[in-house]
């Protein structure tokens, strides 16, 4: 392609609603325009790259042999009233009418649709399994649309859906899946991780997210340092390391005056966080109940892991601060779990302290030398309801690590929730009927080009990896209007690398070098050839590798389409 005739509207400026770099860039190198809040266009060079990924997709995809189709957008709300998700997927639905007054809406997703389908079409345990997956748009009226692509109400996704007879076969698939997904993020030049996640309002039993490492993701991945373990920090279990003090004093009340925060407690008591205990009061799953959640201080509440116990309301609500006085006979600062005359959900590692500081239910006093009585343990509920943190000792043994990523891609076990719903069942070797089986697997691909980016990108704009570069290669020319030499050159070189399969810009602006070389860096294209007079002379290009800081290399000009064509070929092979 000849940037003469591209569509190119790179950009110096960044509009200040692009907070994150995969934003900026990407409307700076000219890859997306918004059309409204979290609605964009494609431009050219953007739609090569989401093409790229959607190609390595596809093949991975057949490779396991799931088969492809397209199901429609639009789809009809009776079938959501019948998954019950009509009402509970939320404002994220977007609903409309059609003009015979039917409830239609756009699809977020396509679990109704696709087992709709399975109930209609597949008929015996003989045809089983199957696998089906589509790359398609979805909508998703997001309540804060953000980061470009990232986070779009409309996107790009893969999405594939499995039915079987037998657990055992889901299990199969499921493995087929994640090696897929594997690589197709190895493929695409990514660096990932697989973590275990929580299966969400979509139900289900098992589930694992795959996540692009990036320090600027929304995600918090908590990892093992020496083992495999890996899990989003919304289900992360992990053991704390726990300092236990032995020295079991008699209780004792100590006044702790103006003291509101365990922070200010440990202060005042000269004792580190983890020797106190913090107790929070929640609204009962009843109106008007009220429930105590006791931490250890130095442990933050997972309000996903509280939620899914059902002893709480669902969405968690703290009690008023106004109204504890009059429940409990104190302010916030001073409440503990000893004497309180309320249901107790006791987080695992608060459960295993012993000689610890808590509120005295009374302003201004806090006990200490406090170990649980056995009684009280008994008839709470001790539960995991922490967030892992750094340092914690992971299940396989080895210590917790914490990093950021991006989710993009997502693969459940389902079970039966929505053939169950839907009446979707095949018969089985013994003629009864039976319900499908199901598995469900996402990928964000529009997400995933924003999370390329964010991955690999320096201050001069986007570094492609080779398999999602928009054009492998960028020829800029020197003076190209005033040398025939130049021009002869660039425009064999330009046929010889077309010809071999090589996706090739050809620099023939009217430009400065240094706005092409600017452009040719933000655009992120991985090889920049360049042809200048005085290198004729000495029968070599000059190469340069984006992203490596080695300085250009001069490659002899009958050596340069062969050393390009076998560096294309080498990632296509991967
Ligand atoms: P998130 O937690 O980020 O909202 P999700 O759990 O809602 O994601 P899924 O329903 O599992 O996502 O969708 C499959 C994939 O689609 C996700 O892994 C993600 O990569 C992508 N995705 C989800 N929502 C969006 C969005 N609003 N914009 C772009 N991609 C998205
Ligand atoms: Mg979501």
């Amino acid at each position: 392609m000849r940037t003469s005739q591209l569509l190119l509207t790179t950009t110096r400026e960044t509009s200040s609603e692009a907070q994150v770099i995969s934003h900026q860039l990407m409307l700076r190198a000219g890859l997306i325009r918004q059309l409204a809040s979290g609605i964009y266009t494609w431009l050219p060079l953007g739609l090569r790259v989401l093409h790229k990924v959607c190609d390595i997709i596809r093949q991975e995809m057949d490779h396991i042999g799931a088969q492809e189709l397209l199901m429609p957008m639009v789809q009809p709300g009776e079938l959501w009233q019948a998954s019950n998700r009509w009402d509970r997927y939320g404002d994220q639905l977007l609903k409309f009418k059609d003009r015979r007054k039917h409830d239609f809406c756009l699809g977020p997703t396509h679990e109704e649709v696709i087992t709709d389908l399975a109930r209609n079409e597949l008929r015996s345990y003989r045809q089983l399994p199957q696998v089906y997956y589509q790359i398609q748009t979805k909508f998703r009226d997001e309540l804060r649309p953000r980061f470009g692509v990232m986070r779009g109400r409309e996107f790009l996704m893969k999405d594939a859906y499995s039915f079987h007879l037998t657990q055992d076969s889901l299990d199969a698939t499921y493995q087929a899946m994640f090696g897929a997904y594997e690589r197709i993020f190895t493929r695409l030049g990514l660096t990932f991780r697989a973590v275990e996640a929580d299966s969400g309002a979509i139900g289900g039993s098992h589930s694992h997210e795959f996540q692009v490492l990036a320090d600027s993701g929304e995600d918090q991945i908590m990892y093992s340092d020496t083992g495999s373990y890996a899990a989003n920090v919304e289900t992360a279990t992990a053991s704390a390391t726990f300092t236990n003090d032995d020295q079991h004093g008699t209780v004792q009340e100590v006044a702790t005056p103006e003291v509101q925060s365990v922070l200010e407690v440990a202060t005042h008591l000269k004792l580190s966080l983890h020797q106190i205990v913090k107790t929070l009061i929640v609204k009962g799953v009843k109106p008007n109940t009220w429930v105590a959640i006791v931490l250890r201080g130095d442990h933050e509440l997972n309000e996903i892991k509280l939620q899914k116990l059902n002893l709480t309301a669902d969405p968690l609500q703290l009690a008023p601060l106004e109204l504890l006085p009059q429940l409990i006979g104190c302010h916030a600062g001073s409440i503990g779990p000893i004497g309180l005359d309320l249901p107790l959900i006791i987080d695992l590692e608060a459960a295993k302290m012993t000689n610890f500081v808590c509120g005295a239910n009374k302003d201004g006093f806090h006990l200490r030398h406090v170990s649980w009585p056995k009684e009280l343990l008994n008839q709470a509920s001790v539960v995991d309801i922490r967030n892992v943190k750094e340092g914690d000792q992971a299940p396989d043994g080895g210590t917790i690590k914490m990093a950021r990523g991006i989710e993009v891609g997502h693969i459940f076990k389902l079970g039966t929730k929505y053939s169950k719903a839907l009446n979707a069942v095949v018969t089985d070797p013994s003629g009864r009927a039976q319900e499908l089986i199901m598995g469900c697997y996402g990928i964000g691909v529009s997400r995933t080009v924003a999370a390329a980016i964010e991955q690999h990108h320096d201050e001069r704009g986007i570094v492609w990896p080779l398999a999602m570069a928009p054009y492998q290669v960028v020829l800029i020319p020197m003076h190209l209007a005033k040398s025939n030499r130049v021009r002869e050159l660039a425009e064999q070189l330009y046929s010889d690398l077309v010809q071999h399969g090589v996706e090739v810009l050809f620099e023939d602006r009217d430009e400065r070098a240094g706005v092409l070389f600017a452009d040719a860096d933000l655009w992120g294209i991985p090889y920049r050839i360049v042809i200048a007079e005085s290198k004729i002379d000495q029968n070599v290009v000059e190469l340069k590798e984006r992203g490596s800081s080695a300085e250009a290399a001069l490659i002899p000009i009958n050596e340069i389409t062969n050393f390009i064509v076998a560096k294309v070929r080498q990632t296509n092979q991967n």
